[in-house]
């Protein structure tokens, strides 16, 4: 599989440190809110890269960080939901998941758990896998301490004078290799997480951990520097270390955490290891909703239970997202997801028609070009046109629709073999293993090699599939 890298700013082969085995670790939510629609996006990145490799038989392994501390309103400077982005200070309110405690009257712990639990149930409405690690900042602080402790024993960060402990981005040559932000060309003024702080050395350090204010008594822990709280960066450096170890094939997340997020933890991770830790940073474009950014202020932040209360299949959002390339920035609008409703509707009635003719061996052409362009840096949007020309394809016969139909979806994950108003498909679509010996076949009958194609017969025979062979091609039938 190619990628686009966005430190080498190439698409590159992804080859796994371990052979057989993908790791990837995604920068999760903030759990303070829904996840909107734009969220989603930068989600359904990591599913695609998942199911990509597994269709070509890596295993793949994705840890996915619950943000349930330390994420403060100012930290991005970017702001996804606007409102308050810029507060100054350390109050209790800046603390995303505090400040949203305190307006909803819960605890903390309530708020996270909650946007927590619905942020899976997103997730499962739109068929992305679920990660095999959900780490949660709030339950990693020990590891997020024994991190510190390293970097201080290595001369990478220091005590400030408000208490709090700094990383000393002058220690780490390579800063700004990701993002382009180079030490000497950031002046202070420039954003940075909590401004130009006469606690630092220097105006571009950040803090590792910060040191509570009295008026904060939740989400505070007691540590070798005194009692406070992590910074958002320390938590993606500790669990991704802790979980994937010292070399992590593919980090992913939405473009604007290129910097400050990913920079500070590349340095922090690659200082406490002497290693560049992550191979590949692959990052999604923003998702625009009807030609502007989705901010609170603004109130037009969407929501997947905003597309399911307008009657839209959940699976609309994601086929619709599909059909733009992930690094290109989004325009999504209320038409193009009923448009994709629409689709999505007519393929599962299609789908379902051709499910009841005699299976046919999938068109191996057809199918390998649309296994490239997955594989070519998830060239979703050509998938689909290549699926809406097959659809319309007199000379394919509706049985190889059908196993074509079905076997994409294993990427692209809409339920296309699923049927909406009638009874459900019986014809499971045949195995994959088994496809690929009907395409052999074809091939040794198309070069006349009989023997080849009776042994193969044979073989899929064993396997418990009958082969014929008619005019429209070889069918295939269990038993
Ligand atoms: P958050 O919950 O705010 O930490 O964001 C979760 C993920 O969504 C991060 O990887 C962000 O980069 C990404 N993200 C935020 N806004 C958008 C957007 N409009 N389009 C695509 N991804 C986004
Ligand atoms: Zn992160």
């Amino acid at each position: 599989m190619r990628l686009h890298d966005t430190r080498l700013k190439a698409v590159v082969d992804i080859v796994p440190a371990r052979e057989g085995v993908l790791t990837v670790y995604a920068c999760g939510p903030t759990v303070y809110r829904d996840a909107h629609v734009g969220n989603m996006r930068t989600f359904l990145l990591t599913d695609l890269i998942r199911r990509t490799a597994q269709l070509s038989g890596l295993r793949v392994i994705v840890v996915q960080n619950i943000t349930d501390v330390g994420h403060m309103a100012d930290d991005t400077g970017l702001g996804d939901d606007a409102a308050g982005a810029v507060d100054e200070g350390q109050g209790p309110g800046d603390d995303k998941v505090l400040r949203q405690a305190a307006a909803e009257g819960s605890s903390a712990l309530e708020i996270a758990r909650r946007y927590e639990d619905r942020f899976h149930r997103d997730l499962a409405a739109l068929n992305i896998y679920p990660a095999e690690h959900y780490p949660r900042a709030s339950e990693s602080i020990d590891l997020m301490i024994d991190l510190i402790a390293t970097l201080m024993e290595s001369g990478h960060a220091y005590v400030g004078g408000d208490g709090s402990v700094f990383f000393d981005a002058r220690s780490f040559p390579s800063y700004g290799e990701l993002s382009g932000n180079r030490l000497d060309a950031l002046r202070p003024g420039h954003r940075f997480e909590g401004e130009v702080d006469p606690a630092k050395r220097f105006h571009a350090d950040w803090a590792l951990w910060k040191k509570a204010q009295d008026t904060r008594t939740q989400l505070v822990w007691d540590t070798p520097w005194g009692v406070g709280f992590p910074g958002w960066h320390t938590e993606c450096s500790a669990m991704s270390l802790a979980l994937l170890g010292n070399t992590i094939d593919v980090h992913t997340g939405g473009i604007d955490l290129r910097f400050p997020h990913h920079e500070d933890e590349r340095a922090q991770s690659n200082s406490a290891t002497g290693t560049d830790v992550v191979r590949h940073w692959v990052h999604g474009e923003h998702l625009l909703f009807e030609g502007r950014k989705m901010s609170k202020s603004a109130g037009n932040v969407v929501l997947v239970s905003d597309v399911i209360e307008r009657g839209l299949d959940p699976l609309a959002l994601r086929l619709a997202l599909l059909q733009n390339r992930y690094r290109q920035q989004m325009n999504l609008t209320w038409d193009a997801l009923h448009a994709a409703d629409a689709t999505l509707t007519r393929w599962r009635d299609r789908v379902a028609t051709w499910a009841a003719q005699p299976s046919a061996a999938m068109p191996a052409d057809i199918v390998a070009a649309m296994l490239r362009s997955l594989n070519d840096d998830l060239d979703t949007p050509r998938v689909i046109m290549m699926l809406r020309e097959l659809e319309k394809s007199a000379d394919i016969s509706d049985g190889a629709k059908f196993e074509t139909f079905a076997y994409i979806d294993r990427v692209l994950g809409l339920d296309l073999a699923r049927t909406v108003g009638q009874a459900p498909i019986e014809a499971e679509p045949t195995p994959p293993e088994i496809s690929a010996l009907l395409a052999l076949r074809a091939e040794a009958r198309a070069a006349k090699d009989w023997a080849g194609s009776d042994r193969i017969r044979d073989e899929l025979a064993a396997q418990g599939f009958t082969v014929t062979d008619t005019a429209e091609g070889q069918q295939v039938q269990r038993g």
